[in-house]
């Protein structure tokens, strides 16, 4: 399950930010996933359990955002969504455009760290 890979280089990650930023733990962890990443979500959060175990994340949410994926028509300056299985065609002018403007994305946005204790 690939997935298992990428949750544990996202608690990694996570785990480095927050330690930079001089926190103790991690309460959430925010994701971008492209709808063409080859990410499922939900096997994500499961690989996200198992990974964030005994890190600094061990409490930590994950949270997914996904984002669609849209191409580029040069031709008439049209951006529309490919779909899922992406079908690259511009409906405007019924021409072929392979130009991806989004939809591979695989980032950490955000690390929220817990509330400093009182
Ligand atoms: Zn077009």
């Amino acid at each position: 399950m690939h997935e298992l890979s990428i949750a544990s280089a996202i608690v990694e990650q996570a785990a480095e930010i927050a330690r930079a930023d001089g926190a103790d733990g991690v309460s959430s962890v925010t994701v971008r996933v492209g709808e063409l990443a080859g990410v499922v979500p939900d096997a994500l959060h499961f690989a996200f359990e198992v990974a964030r175990d005994g890190t600094a994340l061990a409490g930590a949410r994950l949270i997914v955002e996904q984002v669609p994926a849209v191409a580029w028509c040069g031709g008439c300056a049209e951006e529309f969504a490919v779909g899922m299985p992406p079908f690259f065609w511009c409906p405007r002018c019924d021409r072929p455009s392979q130009e991806l403007r989004g939809g591979r994305e695989l980032e950490i946005t955000e690390v929220a760290p817990v509330p400093a204790p009182a």
